[in-house]
């Protein structure tokens, strides 16, 4: 079932559920991209319709963020719960595993991809790492076709939002990758360069602000928080008059 935040269609959907769509997906025909939007991206996409269409044109769209879920039980049509990209791409790993399917790393700063292929392949013994490729090229051609030699079943797009949705928009079908999913930073997660906040604090869905307190220079963009729950706010007063 999809649930309506602010014109984004969220799957409402448990990290099972989730991961289960993600097998049915793999196991078809055509080749698909993924998103995973945060209130940041859903702000962003409620000022450009551009990117509207894109996280539209997704085949799961899954809330990263404590803010969406929020906004969803404000609008009265509550998500079952957050599904953070970083875990979904985690438990990802062990389907990939478990279906002998081969992945491509693609994205941050140069060196990063390399480490968080070492961490994933210590933590899901059998992961096929087929590739991996820095995330500050200027010209996509070569790395598609780095990636093309290889023709992965899934790639991890980690360009961080929103040009990793429309690097996903622009080469779908061009890439030789049954799935892609755009996933910010989780490669900085899984190499450690960037710590996640401690347990507790997701629990009390605070992890955002456990990033800005580590990198502060963040603010400008998580001011687009409030920003987002005002205008949600906004549209449920519209709606209800
Ligand atoms: N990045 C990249 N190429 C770029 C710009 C950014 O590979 O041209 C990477 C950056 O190194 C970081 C990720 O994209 O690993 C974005 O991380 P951020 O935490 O900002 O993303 P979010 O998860 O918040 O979208």
């Amino acid at each position: 079932m999809k649930i309506d935040i602010m014109g984004v269609p969220f799957d409402n959907v448990t990290m099972d559920e989730a991961i289960a769509r993600a097998k049915e997906l793999l196991s078809g025909g055509e080749p698909f991209y993924c998103v995973t939007p945060n209130s940041e991206i859903v702000y962003e996409a409620m000022h450009s319709e551009e990117l509207l269409t894109v996280l539209r044109g997704a085949a799961l769209v899954l809330p990263d963020g404590a803010g969406v879920v929020l906004a969803s039980k404000i609008l009265k049509t509550p998500l079952t719960q957050k599904v953070a990209g970083v875990d979904f791409a985690d438990r990802l790993l062990s389907l990939l595993v478990e279906e002998g399917r081969s992945l491509y790393l693609l994205g941050s700063a140069p060196g990063i991809a390399e480490q968080a292929a070492e961490v994933m392949r210590d933590r899901h013994p059998g992961l096929d790492i087929c590739g991996t490729a820095d995330g500050y090229f200027k010209d996509a051609a070569p790395v598609i076709e780095k990636i093309n030699a290889l023709s992965p079943d899934v790639l991890f797009v980690c360009l961080g939002a929103p040009k990793q949705e429309f690097f996903m928009r622009d080469h779908l079908g061009e890439i030789h990758a049954k799935m892609m999913i755009g996933l910010g930073g989780s490669l900085d997660s899984f190499a450690g360069t960037v710590k996640r906040a401690p347990k507790w604090m997701i629990r009390l869905n605070l992890e955002w602000f456990y990033r800005l307190i580590k990198q502060p220079s963040r603010l400008g963009r998580m001011m687009r928080l409030p920003k987002f729950i005002h205008a949600v706010l906004a549209n449920k007063r519209k709606c209800k008059s």
